[in-house]
């Protein structure tokens, strides 16, 4: 597993900094974001250390995260949800370890905007 030692979501996959934990495996980590933007918005990582979408080429982890995300739903009895991977700063990415967001429990506007 690769990490890094100034990475946020490193430290939380460590265990060195808190997080409402959904689950959490070998492979990935699954945790309520702080800032939520709906009822229900769980954060899925790779434990291993990736900065972005556009920065990782490894399909590993593309599996890692999308059946993590599944598995989230499933937990949470989700049947509706939308999943988000923002890359890059422009796209309003902030934290620089791949991400998808799973958000739930309200309706969501398409064209998202
Ligand atoms: P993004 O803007 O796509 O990079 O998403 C990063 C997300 O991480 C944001 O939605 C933040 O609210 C969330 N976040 C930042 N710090 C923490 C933390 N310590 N625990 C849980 N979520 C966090």
């Amino acid at each position: 597993m690769t990490t890094l030692e100034n990475c946020l979501f490193c430290k939380i996959v460590a265990g060195t900094i808190p997080a409402q934990l959904v689950f959490q495996d070998e492979d990935i980590t699954a945790f309520y974001d702080v800032n939520p933007q709906a009822p229900v918005h769980v954060l899925i990582i790779a434990n291993t250390h990736t900065a972005s979408h556009l920065e990782t080429d490894d399909p590993t982890i593309y599996a890692q995260v999308l059946a993590g995300a599944k598995k989230v739903a499933q937990q949470l009895t989700l049947t509706d949800y939308r999943l988000v991977i923002n890359n890059g700063a422009g796209a309003g990415q902030s934290v620089f370890h791949l991400h998808v967001h799973l958000m739930a429990g309200r309706p969501f506007a398409w064209p998202a905007g």
